[in-house]
C-alpha cells in the first residue's frame, strides 16, 4: 500500500510502498478515512535534529490526525464493529500507568521508556492505505462523516483540552479570551470558546484571511503590529484578557501573550513555534498571570468533541487531499497556504 513516510530529519517526506499491516492482539486494522496535516509534522520533519527526540527517529508513516473504517480486528478485541467508523486517539502511552489508566496518554509516566509517542509520532501513522491503532484508542463516530471528523483528533482535541482547562477564568460575565494564530487548531479553538463559554473571543494571525474565516465564527479580530496589545486591552475595557491561547508559540507570540494577559488571567501555550525562549520579568508580569503549556488531550476530552462535531458546535475548515497528493499538501503547510486543515484522503470521499 502507499504511505507518507519520515525518511530523515532535515528531509522533506516521501510517498513510498510499504506491506499493508495486520493487527496484533489489542489492536484494529482501520481502512483510512481521513488523515490530517498537522504542523507539528511539519516540525517533526523539517525542525528536530538528530537525538532531539529519538521517538521520532525515521522511518514511519505520518499522519496522528486519523479516522477511518475498521477492517480486521486483533487477537482479544471486542466492542469494534467492523465496517463502523472511527476516530483514532493518537498518543499511545504504556497503558497500564495511573495516567494511561485514566485516558491520558499523552503523560505517561513510563514516556521515557516508550520507543513512539503515538499512532503517525513514533509508531506508523494515517497517511497511509490502511492505519493500526490499539482497540482502546477508538472513539465510535456512528453516522458523523468521518472525512470532516478527522482533524477533530488533534486539532480539535488539543484547543479543547486547554481551553477546558482554562474554564474557570472564563466562569462568568465580561470575560474576554484572546486566540493567537487560527490555523487548524485555532479556528477550532475559537468554534470550542464560543460553545462552551459566553466570554467575547479575541482573534489574532498574520493572514487576513485566516482572521476573516475567524470573523465568520463570530471572533472579534486584531491585526498585528505595535499597537496589538493596546488595541487587545482596549476591547477588554482595560482589563487584558482572562484567558489567552497561543497557537503559534514563537517568543514574540508569546510576549504578546503576556502583555495581553488580564491580572490573575490564563496563558495557555499550544503552538510549538521555533524553539525560542521568552524572558518571564516579575515586573512585566501581570500579578498571578499562569503561563502554562499543554499537550493534546485525554481520550475522554475526546469523546467529548466529536460529542460537540454530531452537535453541529465544532466544523473544522476542511480541504481535501488524494494521498497521490499528500505531499503537495504538506508543501503547502510548510508555505503557509492552508486554510483551515488539509486532510489527506486514500480512498476518495464517499
Ligand atoms: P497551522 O499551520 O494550521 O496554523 C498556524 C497559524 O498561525 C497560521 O494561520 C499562521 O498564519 C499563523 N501564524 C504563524 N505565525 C504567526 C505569528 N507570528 N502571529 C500570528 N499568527 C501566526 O498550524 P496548526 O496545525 O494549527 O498548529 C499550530 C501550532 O500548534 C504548531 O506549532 C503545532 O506544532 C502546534 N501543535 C501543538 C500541539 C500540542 O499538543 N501542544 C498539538 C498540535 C499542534
Ligand atoms: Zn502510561
Amino acid at each position: 500500500m502507499k504511505a507518507v513516510r519520515h525518511v530523515g530529519y532535515k528531509t522533506f517526506p516521501e510517498l513510498k510502498d510499504i506491506e499493508k499491516p495486520t493487527p496484533g492482539p489489542g489492536e484494529v486494522l482501520l481502512k483510512v478515512a481521513g488523515a490530517g496535516a498537522c504542523h507539528s509534522d511539519v516540525a517533526v520533519f523539517n525542525e528536530f535534529e538528530e537525538g532531539l527526540n529519538p521517538k521520532m527517529d525515521p522511518e514511519f508513516t505520518l499522519g496522528h490526525e486519523n479516522s477511518g473504517w475498521a477492517e480486521e480486528l486483533g487477537e482479544g478485541v471486542k466492542g469494534i464493529e467492523i465496517g463502523a467508523a472511527y476516530l483514532v486517539y493518537g498518543p499511545v502511552g504504556c497503558g497500564v500507568c495511573r495516567a494511561c489508566t485514566r485516558g491520558q496518554d499523552t503523560y505517561c509516566e513510563n514516556a521515557a521508556d516508550m520507543p513512539y509517542s503515538g499512532v503517525g509520532l513514533g509508531l506508523d501513522g494515517g497517511m497511509a492505505e490502511y492505519v493500526i491503532a490499539p482497540a482502546r484508542n477508538l472513539i465510535p463516530l456512528g453516522d458523523a462523516d468521518p472525512i470532516n471528523a478527522a482533524p477533530l483528533s488533534d486539532a480539535g482535541l488539543t484547543p479543547y483540552h486547554a481551553i477546558k482547562l482554562a474554564l474557570p477564568h472564563l466562569n462568568g460575565g465580561g470575560k474576554t479570551a484572546l486566540v493567537i494564530g487560527l490555523g487548524g487548531l485555532g479556528l477550532v479553538g475559537v468554534q470550542i470558546l464560543k460553545a462552551l463559554t459566553g466570554a467575547t473571543v479575541i482573534a489574532t494571525d498574520m493572514k487576513p484571511e485566516a482572521m476573516a474565516a475567524a470573523e465568520e465564527l463570530g471572533a472579534v479580530t486584531v491585526p498585528g503590529g505595535e499597537d496589538q496589545v493596546a488595541k487587545i486591552r482596549e476591547i477588554t475595557g482595560g482589563k487584558g484578557a482572562d484567558a489567552v491561547f497561543d497557537f503559534v508559540g514563537v517568543g514574540a507570540t508569546v510576549k504578546t501573550a503576556m502583555q495581553s494577559a488580564a491580572v490573575q488571567g490564563r496563558v495557555t501555550i499550544v503552538g510549538i513555534g521555533d524553539l525560542s525562549t521568552y524572558d518571564w520579568a516579575f515586573m512585566t508580569t501581570p500579578y498571578e498571570a499562569e503561563l502554562v503549556n499543554t499537550y493534546w488531550g485525554t481520550v475522554e476530552e475526546l469523546h467529548e468533541v466529536v460529542d460537540m462535531y454530531k452537535a453541529g458546535q465544532i466544523k473544522p475548515q476542511v480541504t481535501t487531499y488524494s494521498l497521490d497528493d499528500a505531499l503537495e499538501a504538506y508543501q503547502a503547510l510548510v508555505d503557509g497556504k492552508i486554510a483551515g486543515r488539509a486532510v489527506i484522503v486514500p480512498h476518495g470521499e464517499k
